[in-house]
Formats: structure tokens, C-alpha cells, sequence
């Protein structure tokens, strides 16, 4: 068999400048709620020009000057993200090698799981990639990513946090398998989002944030989305589709949590602190 394993990608996007426009226009029209939707993954409020800004098939200051009339907090905040572009192809100029380094030298001392050593590492890896780890809105983004090269900027937070501070693995191989799988990989967006995730970059050290997956899932009201990409909980309402095994509901077939919140972050918290010497 030849599995047609480019189709969702198809049906997700269209490519070219032509797109791009027709996306701009459409965005025209959804900007204003910007400020309140952008982080609710359920719900189709962000631009989604990403691929486009990335190919060059629209730039930055076409965008920025179609809005010019806009006076809504929505374009403000819609801006700003721009400008977060800007910074990070600004950072990649003076650190070229910031998709390989830490910006934080200390953090080469990190006691990471190593999955090329570690078997259990390697499939807490592996179930990560292909959205096994029985936490809903880690497995929905994971899934998204993989079926239509896209995720949702709220969700790429969870899942990358997931796997440097619940898992223990390098931000490393999350840079490198988002390289991979999105259709917007950007060598310099990807790098600074994976560093300021990790707390290794430029930016203020963010380690010790450590996102609770089930709590952003219900703030984000997520269960739309988790049904979208998670068929196996559709039939499963809120609050229990947020975490299906705490209320007794998982169905066979969905796996267990890999690892439960909170000993995981308190061993993300002990191995930073080894790293600073005690
Ligand atoms: C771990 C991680 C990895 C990421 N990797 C990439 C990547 O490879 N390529 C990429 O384009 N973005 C990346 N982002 C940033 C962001 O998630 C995407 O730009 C955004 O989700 C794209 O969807 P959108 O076009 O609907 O964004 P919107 O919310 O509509 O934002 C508009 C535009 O602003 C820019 N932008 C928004 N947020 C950011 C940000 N945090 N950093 C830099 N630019 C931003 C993008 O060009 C985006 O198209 C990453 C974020 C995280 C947390």
C-alpha cells in the first residue's frame, strides 16, 4: 500500500500567494475578537497566517498595513505577535546556532532524560510524537500537529512544556520534531519558542512555570477541540473529557497518564535545583 500520509495536509491548506490573501481577508473580518479567542483551540479565531508569513507569500508589512485603520485591542494584540516574529528572526541574527545551544550555559548541566540511553525516556518520546499520554489536550495538540502540520499556539505551549518539565527531555528533540512536522517551521520562531519554554534562551528564565496540562485544558475550554482530534474521548463531556481517568471515565483504548502531575513537577523543580548545585 502507498498510505497517502500528505492528505491532511491538503485539506488544510492552501498554498500560495493567492491564499494568502484570501486568508488576509478573512482574517480582516476576525481580528477584533483576537484579543479575547486567541487562546481557546476549540474555536477558529486565530490567523492562521503562518505558513504564508513563513514562505513569503504575504509579508509582514502587507499585513500590518492592511489593519492600519483598525483601532480594536484585537489588532493591537494581533500586532504585538507580529513583532514576537520580528524578535525571534532578530535573535536567530545574533545566535545563529540557537536551534543547538543553550543560550543558558548552565543549563548544559541539566539532568535530562536521555531517550538514546534511557528506554523509558525513549517511549515517553515516542508517546509524546503520536499524542499517547493520557492527557487529553497534550494528545489532541499532538495529533493536530501530525494530521494537518499545524497546532495551536496555546496547545504548542502545553505540549512543549510537557515534554521539557513533565517528561524531563531536552527542548531539543521537541525543536527538532516540530522542525519536522509543522507546516510554518521556522527555524527562528521555533528556536526562541523551544528556548523561552524551556527557560534557556534570552529571554527571563522560565523553567519553574510549569503549565498544569488538565487545569489550561478547562480554562482554555478545550473539549471541542479534544473531541476534534481525540475520537476516542468524542463521546465524553467537560469536565470529565478534560481529564478522563480522574473522574473514572477513560475508555479502554486511551491510555493512562504516562506520569501524574504533581510527582512530575516536583521532579522537574529537584533537577532544577541539582543543576544549580543543591
Ligand atoms: C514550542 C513552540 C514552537 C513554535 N514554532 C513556530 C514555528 O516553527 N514557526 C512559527 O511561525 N511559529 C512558531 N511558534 C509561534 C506560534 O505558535 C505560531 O506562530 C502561531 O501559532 C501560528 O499560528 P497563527 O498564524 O494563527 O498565529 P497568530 O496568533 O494569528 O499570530 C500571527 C503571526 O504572528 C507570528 N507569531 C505569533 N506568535 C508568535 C510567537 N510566539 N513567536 C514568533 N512569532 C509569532 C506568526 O508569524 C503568526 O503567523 C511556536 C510556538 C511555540 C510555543
Amino acid at each position: 500500500t502507498k498510505p497517502d500520509w500528505a492528505r491532511g495536509l491538503r485539506d488544510f491548506w492552501k498554498v500560495g500567494e493567492a491564499a494568502a490573501q484570501e486568508r488576509l481577508n478573512w482574517w480582516e473580518t476576525h481580528v477584533d475578537d483576537y484579543d479575547d479567542k486567541r487562546n481557546f483551540p476549540s474555536v477558529d479565531k486565530v490567523s492562521r497566517l503562518s505558513p504564508h508569513l513563513h514562505f513569503g507569500e504575504i509579508s509582514p508589512v502587507q499585513v500590518w498595513h492592511r489593519f492600519q485603520h483598525k483601532r480594536s485591542d484585537g489588532w493591537r494584540t494581533f500586532e504585538g505577535e507580529l513583532i514576537w516574529r520580528d524578535y525571534a528572526q532578530n535573535a536567530i541574527l545574533q545566535f545563529p546556532a540557537y536551534a543547538s545551544k543553550n543560550y543558558r550555559e548552565d543549563f548544559d548541566r541539566f539532568p535530562w532524560r536521555d531517550p538514546s540511553t534511557d528506554d523509558a525516556a525513549a517511549r515517553d518520546l515516542k508517546a509524546w510524537r503520536e499524542g499517547r499520554t493520557g492527557y487529553p489536550i497534550v494528545d489532541a495538540g499532538m495529533r493536530q500537529l501530525w494530521q494537518t502540520g499545524w497546532m495551536h499556539n496555546r496547545v504548542r505551549m502545553i505540549t512543549a512544556s510537557f515534554l521539557i518539565k513533565h517528561l524531563l527531555i531536552d527542548w531539543r528533540e521537541g525543536e527538532k520534531w516540530f522542525w519536522d512536522t509543522l507546516v510554518d517551521a521556522d527555524y527562528a520562531s521555533n528556536a526562541t519558542n523551544w528556548q523561552w519554554t524551556a527557560g534557556t534562551g534570552v529571554d527571563s528564565n522560565m523553567f519553574s512555570r510549569i503549565m498544569a496540562p488538565l487545569t489550561q485544558s478547562e480554562k482554555f475550554d478545550a473539549a471541542r477541540y479534544i473531541r476534534i482530534y481525540v475520537p476516542e474521548l468524542a463521546a465524553l463531556d467537560a469536565p470529565y473529557i478534560h481529564d478522563p481517568e480522574e473522574f473514572g471515565r477513560r475508555p479502554v483504548g486511551y491510555p493512562r497518564k504516562i506520569i501524574a502531575h504533581r510527582p512530575a513537577r516536583e521532579r522537574a523543580l529537584a533537577a532544577l535545583q541539582a543543576m544549580k548545585g543543591g
